[in-house]
């Protein structure tokens, strides 16, 4: 099965006719267990994209196309459903702020992951079992950061918090993990560790990730496919292993060509 199909995906944000599409007549397929870059430059599209596989954008009558996560459609002209609240607790998601609750402990943070699976009063009231705790502090080991659970969010680097976040989708136990520039604030040492940590929760976990990526040589190293956007089509989708210089060089460097 797909974890991700798009298919004729056009998205445009003004209702003025002529204006640009953010994204024009997108067609995607990702199979679950690959971990996948979405590059461009600036302005291209990546967010928008990544707006739509979440369901954080909704289809409406400006936004033809089909969006399947998992086999489920993410989106229904504008209706938020059981099935697709079903579909959402399955995707985990990874901001380039980290979007952690700064007073509350990198325990407790982790364990707000597990209330998107299966919510409960008790968790919202931040009632948790000794069970919930264990498996909380099960997916802080696996990110490297056990020993910093009872320290307050905001005390970590910020690598340190994008691995929290990490965890957190762990908790969720989430399929398809969706990363918007992940590293985008991160030093290089952190960010090296936070693409290792993905790329470990890919492989032994089997969780499909989608991470848009500013920098071509990350994708190089960590991804198995790199989907490139410009000016919100699909300007190549291929192996990252077979990416030419050339290709990245028209991706960003030079001026795109003027519309005839
Ligand atoms: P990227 O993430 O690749 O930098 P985005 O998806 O953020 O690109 O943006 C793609 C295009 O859509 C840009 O031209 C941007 O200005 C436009 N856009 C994005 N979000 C909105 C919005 N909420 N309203 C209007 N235009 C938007
Ligand atoms: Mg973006």
């Amino acid at each position: 099965m797909s974890a991700i199909a798009i298919s004729a995906l056009t998205k445009t944000f003004s209702k003025d006719k002529n204006s640009e599409s953010a994204l024009k007549n997108i067609d995607l397929q990702i199979v679950q267990g690959d971990m996948v870059a979405l590059i461009g430059p600036s302005g291209s599209g990546k967010s928008t994209l990544m707006r739509h596989l979440s369901g954080l954008t909704l289809a409406d009558k400006h936004t033809p196309g089909i969006v399947k996560v998992l086999g489920k459609p993410i989106q229904k002209r504008g209706r938020l459903d059981k099935d697709i609240r079903q579909t959402r607790a399955q995707i985990g998601h990874i901001f380039q702020q980290f979007n952690l609750v700064n007073r509350l402990s990198v325990l407790t943070n982790v364990l707000i992951g597990g209330l998107s699976r299966t919510p409960s009063y008790r968790g919202l009231l931040g009632w948790f079992t000794e069970e919930e705790k264990l498996a909380a502090l099960d997916s802080l080991e696996r990110v490297g950061l056990r020993e910093f659970a009872l320290k307050r969010a905001s005390d970590l680097s910020g690598g340190q918090q994008q691995r929290v976040a990490i965890a957190r989708a762990l908790m969720q136990k989430a399929e398809v993990i969706l990363a918007d520039e992940p590293i985008a604030s991160l030093d290089p040492e952190s960010s090296r560790q936070v693409m290792e940590t993905l790329k470990r929760i890919n492989k032994s976990d089997g969780i499909t990730v989608v991470v848009t990526l500013h920098q071509v040589d990350y994708a190089q190293q960590y991804c198995q496919r790199a989907v490139a956007l410009r000016q919100g089509e699909i300007f190549f989708d291929q192996r990252v292993d077979a990416l030419k210089t050339e290709q990245i060089n028209q991706l960003y460097g030079t001026r795109p060509p003027q519309q005839k």
